[in-house]
């Protein structure tokens, strides 16, 4: 039974001391799958992408801007809401290049998973939102340049929208996008997915569920694909430090199943990125990732 390929590096580690963003979680999640279970043979240890990738959807000048601001390994300047250095910019390159390799080995294997990712507000030519170079935009363009993917549905369920990666793929009718998010937070204003499900503060796991349910089925038969690349964003969860929507653990449980289930009744593969979460305890964004990970392992084993 083909297991999820799992892509992960200690490189996609950054440092971003006292940031909200909790960037220990990628080595622990690692280590948590590693405790359950996950075997070398499922492990794939991306490098840094190479800069063609990049300019397959980031702009010249973007890509220089970044390489410019960081010329000196030494400096580190407030960009984008983040601490940019050069050991940044590194680690999201071994980023990039986990999410190519899941888009990848999700359709020889029919599931990927990267435990990292998920940088959905770099737009093609601007950072912003701790995000600059969209790595969901980078391996959908890579995978369609060596010819092994036609269509795809980008499926963003974190709490902000997908601004950047709605912003990539604006116009390009071979990649439709869905975001189902909090409306009234960042990104304001929002930009324009294929579908966006915006829902207000305060929502919890009924209201949202069926959102999901009335919207996804509907919007995956209009835009039929084989690949199912999912934005599992953690920070719905109700502990969150930046968001309203209040999803217990078992609410998201079930929005990754439900996510699962209707690619499953339609024969796509699926690659997942881990993307945002910002509870107060480390923990529960690691359990919430791990979760995620069980629930592509029951939809690998039942898509045989
Ligand atoms: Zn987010």
């Amino acid at each position: 039974m083909a297991e999820p390929l799992v892509a992960w590096s200690p490189a996609y580690e950054l440092a971003w001391p006292n940031h909200v963003f909790p960037t220990a979680k990628y080595r622990l999640v690692h280590e948590a799958l590693r405790a359950a279970g996950l075997a070398d043979r499922d492990v794939a240890t991306p490098g840094p992408i190479a800069r063609d990738e990049l300019l397959r959807v980031h702009t010249r000048r973007h890509v220089e801007e970044i390489e410019r601001l960081t010329a000196d390994p030494a400096r580190v300047v407030q960009r984008f809401e983040i601490p940019l250095s050069r050991a940044v910019v590194d680690a999201v390159l071994h980023h990039c290049e986990g999410t190519r390799i899941a888009v990848e080995q999700a359709l020889v294997r029919g599931a990927a998973l990267s435990l990292g990712g998920g940088f959905h507000h770099a737009f093609p030519d601007r950072g912003e939102g701790f995000c600059f170079y969209n790595d969901v935009a980078i391996a959908l363009a890579a995978a369609r340049a060596g010819g092994r993917l036609e269509r795809a549905v980008v499926v963003d369920v974190d709490l902000h929208q997908g601004n950047g990666t709605a912003g990539a793929f604006a116009g390009d009718d071979a990649i439709a996008t869905y975001s189902i998010h909090q409306e009234d937070l960042y990104p304001l204003p929002k930009a324009k997915s294929t579908l966006d499900v915006g829902l207000p503060g305060g929502s919890g796991d009924r209201p949202y569920l069926a959102a999901l349910q009335e919207t996804l089925p509907g919007f995956l038969d209009a835009h039929a694909a084989p690949l199912l690349l999912y934005v599992a964003g953690a920070d719905p969860f109700e502990a969150d430090r930046l968001g309203d929507l209040r999803l217990s653990r078992d609410g998201l449980r079930r929005r990754d199943a439900f996510v699962l289930e209707e690619a499953e009744r339609r024969g796509m593969a699926v690659a997942a990125v881990l993307a945002g979460g910002y509870p107060p305890r480390v923990e529960d964004v690691v359990a919430i990732h791990v979760d995620l990970w069980q629930a592509l392992r029951r939809f690998a084993a039942e898509r045989r």
